[in-house]
């Protein structure tokens, strides 16, 4: 067994504990027993040769063995800040963000928004980026942060990020945006994109989003749902990045 597993808590010795569903899947479904050796991550970036020292009803703790740095993040730093779609889609959106490598994803309070970010449907977030970085061996997690609503993101003073709002009547393309944005790595490399709900933003809530600081992008002539316009746009983004 090599499976990958989590470690809540930072790894900062020669022990580390596997809880709660960590475990649960290690003792219930993998049959880990004393000795396995297992992979573990920490999301501070790197990860972990483990072996299983002892295991208990619903907990095991592990030797750690080793540490390595190995860096599995984009050259850059992607914010999207995206209007949650319903149900199971949450977890395909999270999925794609944490496979393409998105380092921050906002749930966007909008008025046509259809689900809300209650702190419950954050923690199934929460739990959907820990599964996801599992099976894509990323080492950092997706930071899922506090929810926003269109007025407080599109009236936030602009930081050192440059900022792109995805409105199927924008007049630039994602990619002609990317290629106008100044050569200045450091702005280049931090890029925020906020995407609507299933109704699309308002004509209230576009408005907020003011140019200089805010550019209206299309994502081409279809309508994506919203977590395929998350997805193709870090897909962008990353191709950008890796040219
Ligand atoms: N009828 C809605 C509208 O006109 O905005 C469609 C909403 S779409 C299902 C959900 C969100 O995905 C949009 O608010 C937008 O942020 C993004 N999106 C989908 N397709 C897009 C496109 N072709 N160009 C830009 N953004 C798009």
């Amino acid at each position: 067994m090599s499976e990958r597993f989590f470690v809540e808590s930072p790894i900062q010795s020669n022990q580390a504990k596997l809880v709660a569903a960590e475990a649960h899947h290690a003792l219930h479904v993998l049959r880990a027993k004393p000795g396995d050796p297992l992979t573990l991550f920490d999301g501070s970036g790197a990860e972990f040769s483990a072996r299983i020292a002892r295991t208990g009803r619903q907990e095991i703790d592990c030797d750690v063995l080793e540490r390595r740095e190995i860096d599995r993040e984009l050259p850059g730093h992607i914010t999207l800040a995206v209007a949650l779609p319903k149900g199971d889609r949450q977890r395909f959106l999270v999925e794609k963000c944490v496979e393409l490598g998105v380092a921050q994803l906002i749930p966007l309070v909008t008025t046509r928004g259809v689900a809300q970010p209650t702190d419950q449907a954050l923690e199934r977030l929460r739990r959907s980026v820990i599964e996801a970085s599992k099976q894509c061996r990323r080492n950092r997690l997706m930071q899922v942060a506090q929810p926003l609503t269109a007025k407080e993101l599109f009236t936030a003073p602009p930081q050192a990020t440059q900022r792109a709002v995805a409105h199927p009547a924008g007049t630039s393309s994602l990619t002609a945006w990317l290629r106008q944005l100044p050569v200045d790595a450091h702005t280049q490399r931090a890029l925020l994109c906020a995407i609507g709900p299933e109704g699309g933003f308002t004509d209230e809530e576009l408005a907020l989003a003011q140019a200089p600081t805010w550019s209206i992008v299309h994502l081409g002539a279809r309508i994506l749902r919203v977590e395929t316009a998350a997805a193709s746009i870090a897909a962008t983004i990353a191709a950008a990045w890796q040219d």
